[in-house]
């Protein structure tokens, strides 16, 4: 590996700061300590800081030379609410919070980035060290781009990173165009005629309308959506009726709908309208659909995914490097940003392991092992983006 050694001088330092936010973590919009942390290194490096876009997103911004050159780093800052249940001693200090998804370590890399090249200055243009809220399910990539983020701070590219439990230490994954999936959530009511339990002659009973829905859904991804367009529709609840002798008035359907473009997610709600309308009105029951698309679909640019993968190459060998990465069915708030701006968004492996090692487990932990790996990326992104 040939990571930068002025990075690599303070993997101590990077370890420490990695563990304080480890040990106190913020859900999503109340990262009021980390983003008050963040701001004050950015601030100490000398980057001009500013705070309270999209809430409790910051950003610094470093300038070195006289080009107009510009480029976004992003970083998430959230935790999850769950109960940690490592037993080492930077475990979460706040009862059922937890960073479970290791944006403590993605924090910890991009100031790590930050630090250097504030020392180094080694190129020339403008750098924006964009460290977001809320990335788990709660818009805080949309709340910065809505706020203004790309009009105030331009970025010709932005790029981030993700660590990925099951890629070895070292290794890289990343494919151009769609990487992740867009999510919806959707909420589907059924209404029908509350009766007795035991004369069902007087009612429309809509949990045997619910149940027809939910088998009807399940057409659509295999008869409406083209085999070669990857999607999945779960009927994730069914709630309906609270005694054993009353037929309710309705029941409620809730689930969601992932797919890798916006097309195929509109296509699935049209045909989720008809089905539940259609198979409602059948049994004399109506039905009313509620669809929100929560993310976008994370579509990669291929010119800025060979930029990133090329500049990976470089520190870990091309072999270390996918360029064909899988499709993730799971979704990524970076999608606002790169809907609105070119980039990029790559996987860094976090390490070999199963079970505890995943993502969102309780007993998950960042590797720091690759801290100067991320924050070395990071760095050649800008000293080759921004080249003097
Ligand atoms: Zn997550
Ligand atoms: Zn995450």
């Amino acid at each position: 590996m040939h990571l930068i050694e002025g990075i690599k001088i303070h993997h101590d330092s990077l370890i420490e700061w990695r563990h304080d936010i480890h040990a106190h973590p913020e859900l999503g919009f109340a990262e009021h300590r980390t983003a008050a942390l963040v701001a004050e290194r950015l601030a100490a490096f000398g980057c001009e800081v500013h705070r309270g876009i999209g809430k409790t997103g910051v950003v610094g911004r470093l300038k070195a030379g006289h080009s107009a050159r510009s480029i976004g780093l992003r970083a998430d800052m959230d935790a999850l609410p769950i109960q940690e249940s490592n037993g080492f001693p930077y475990r979460s200090k706040n009862d059922g919070r937890m960073h479970a998804c290791g944006h403590d370590g993605h924090t910890t890399m991009l100031l790590g980035a930050a630090r250097y090249l504030a020392e180094t200055r080694n190129f020339d243009g403008i750098v924006h060290f964009i460290f977001q809220p809320a990335e788990e399910g709660l818009g805080g990539g949309e709340a910065m781009v809505k706020d203004g983020l790309f009009d105030r701070f331009p970025c010709d590219a932005v790029f981030g990173m993700h660590n990925r439990p099951g890629l070895a230490v070292g290794k890289f994954s990343i494919r151009p165009g769609a990487m992740m999936a867009g999510g919806a959530y959707f909420d589907l009511v059924i209404t029908g005629r509350g009766a007795h339990g035991a004369r069902p002659e007087s009612g429309i009973d809509p949990v045997l309308v619910a149940s027809h829905v939910t088998t009807a859904l399940q057409s659509i991804v295999s008869r409406n959506v083209k085999p070669i367009d990857t999607a999945v529709l779960s009927v994730t609840q069914i709630h309906g009726g609270d005694a054993y002798n009353v037929i309710p008035q309705q029941a409620v359907m809730r689930g969601t709908v992932r797919a890798f473009s916006s097309e195929t997610l509109s296509l699935i709600e049209a045909n989720m309208r008809r089905i539940a309308s259609g198979v409602a009105a059948a049994f004399g029951a109506s039905a009313t659909l509620d669809f929100r698309i929560v993310f976008p679909p994370l579509v990669n640019d291929a010119a800025e995914t060979e930029f990133i993968a090329d500049t990976a190459a470089r520190l870990v060998g091309a072999e270390n490097v996918n360029r064909a990465g899988n499709l993730v069915m799971a979704s990524e708030d970076f999608s606002f940003m790169l809907n609105v701006r070119p980039g990029a968004y790559i996987q860094i492996g976090n390490g070999d392991g199963e079970g505890g090692c995943e993502v969102h487990n309780p007993g998950y932990d960042f590797n720091d092992a690759i801290l100067p790996l991320g924050a070395s990326l990071f760095v050649r992104l800008v000293e080759r983006k921004l080249a003097k």
